[in-house]
């Protein structure tokens, strides 16, 4: 759609309508705001993968005046199962249809819908400070999210990291890392005395490996890619032997049980299956 053009013949709305479409769900066409007052939505590019297998759309190219620019929890949750499923080597399907977005008219349902919203936006908002400059300081969001019962603090630390840009989460991937270290460091002797003879080591239940070792590395780890359950021996000891190589970095002369195993060349001489 070419935009001078049609802005030239909506002067006063187009932009509105656009600002509206920043609150849309491109699924269901809801203002993820109405759905729920805490959710801002999530940019509908971060699934662009999954919405076109899931409606062979492509979100990156499409016009922008036109369709909505989000993504609400439930059809962010839509497209984490169908990313899970491909994980999995399977297909997803959903039978929820994609919301018909119509460009910018006079007649338009999105931007008279978005005036009643305002309207009723600001009969509730107090008068005054209305156009203030927020002065919310890190320290007020700290209290503020000390202050959350233990439910609301767990549903914001899934959907915060959404949120981020790149730099932000390299920010906070670093700094969660700073909290695990000193863990790590005392989580070392207690593993390398675990398995000091050959013997303790073949009789360890290889299911608890990664029992009581850090949870937090464990659990980035399986984010990272894609894990989730760890249900097979093949992945627990590839997250084991991960596990292993940070605690190395930790700690120059650790060793721990699948280095020990390999020094020992257990792992070799009895296949896979039965060592591991
Ligand atoms: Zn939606
Ligand atoms: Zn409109």
């Amino acid at each position: 759609m070419d935009l001078a053009h049609a802005e030239a013949e909506h002067p006063a709305t187009l932009s509105q309508h656009m600002h509206a479409l920043e609150s849309l769900c491109r699924v269901c066409g809801k203002n993820v705001k109405v759905l729920s007052g805490k959710d801002t939505g999530c940019s509908k590019t971060k699934y662009a993968e999954e919405l076109h297998g899931l409606y062979n759309v492509d979100v990156l190219q499409e016009d922008p005046s036109i369709f909505g620019q989000v993504l609400c929890a439930s059809h962010r949750q839509l497209c984490t199962k169908f990313r899970d499923a491909k994980a999995r080597g399977k297909i997803y399907y959903t039978s929820v249809s994609m919301y018909q977005f119509e460009p910018h008219s006079e007649t338009c349902s999105i931007c008279s819908a978005d005036v009643k919203l305002h309207k009723k936006r600001r009969h509730y908002s107090p008068r005054h400070g209305e156009d203030k400059p927020s002065q919310l300081t890190s320290s007020d969001l700290i209290q503020q999210y000390q202050a959350l019962p233990t439910v609301e603090r767990k549903l914001f630390l899934e959907q915060f990291p959404q949120f981020l840009d790149e730099r932000e989460c390299e920010t906070l991937a670093y700094h969660l890392g700073c909290t695990q270290q000193e863990a790590i460091l005392q989580d070392i002797p207690r593993t390398a005395a675990m398995y000091n003879d050959i013997e303790q080591l073949l009789s360890v239940d290889k299911k608890n490996w990664l029992v009581g070792r850090n949870i937090v590395l464990q659990e980035f780890i399986k984010g990272l890619s894609n894990l989730g359950v760890v249900e097979s021996q093949r992945k627990r000891f590839i997250l084991a032997q991960i596990t292993e190589q940070v605690y190395r970095l930790r700690h120059a002369h650790y060793v721990g049980p699948i280095s020990f195993m390999q020094m020992l060349n257990i792992y070799k001489a009895t296949g896979s299956k039965q060592a591991v």
